[in-house]
Formats: structure tokens, C-alpha cells, sequence
């Protein structure tokens, strides 16, 4: 018996900011995976050009173009280059240091021919 692979509602969804198995939501109802349960997709585009409203609807986060009606976002998705949010790197910055512990200051020599002449 030949099984067919069936793409279709059942399919598990994928993160739309990595690829991985989305079993969690973001805030706006989008399938996610864990790691990006935060992340949203901010301004999407339609084929159009005109930016998509998200709407989140029974079958869960979906898109309207006001030129083109509902778009889906397996859609939304290929017009859209989606990327992941990148990680807010809290960077521990001191004082600014001018000198790396190098002696920037004139070093005066018991020789120099300007003190010395
Ligand atoms: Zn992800
Ligand atoms: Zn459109």
C-alpha cells in the first residue's frame, strides 16, 4: 500500500522565523516555536505592495490586504522576508577608556637634550 503524504491542516506547523516545529503561539497568534514565542512579525507586505493588517481569526493569524481581501500567511510568508528578531545583547559598558593601560603622558629621560642642553 502506497501511502501518500498529504500536506494539509494537520501538518505541524513551522516557525516562520526559523523553520522550526511550531508548537507554541506568539501574541498575535502566529504558530511559533518556543524560542520565538516573544517575536512577532512586525510590517508585513502584500504582493501588492500595500502592508498587511494582521487579523487573527478561528483558524488563527491571518492577514487582509485592503487592495486584494485575505491573505493567508503561508502567503504573507513567501512575499515577506521574515527574520528573526535579533537578540537584545545587553552590552556591560564602562567608562570610556582612552588609554588601554599604555602611558600616553611624555616619559622625560635624564638624557633628553631639551631638559639637558
Ligand atoms: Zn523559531
Ligand atoms: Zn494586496
Amino acid at each position: 500500500m502506497y501511502m501518500k503524504k498529504t500536506y494539509g491542516q494537520n501538518m505541524t506547523k513551522a516557525c516562520p522565523f526559523c523553520g522550526a516545529a511550531a508548537y507554541a503561539k506568539n501574541k498575535d497568534g502566529v504558530p511559533v516555536c518556543a524560542n520565538h514565542k516573544h517575536a512577532t512579525l512586525g510590517e508585513m507586505k502584500c504582493v501588492c505592495g500595500s502592508f498587511l493588517e494582521q487579523k487573527t481569526g478561528k483558524w488563527g493569524a491571518f492577514f487582509v490586504c485592503e487592495t486584494c481581501g485575505p491573505v493567508n500567511m503561508k502567503k504573507a510568508l513567501s512575499v515577506n522576508d521574515v527574520q528573526a528578531p535579533a537578540k537584545k545583547v545587553e552590552r556591560a559598558r564602562g567608562p570610556k577608556k582612552d588609554e588601554w593601560g599604555n602611558a600616553v603622558e611624555e616619559v622625560v629621560r635624564p638624557d633628553d637634550p631639551r631638559y639637558f642642553s
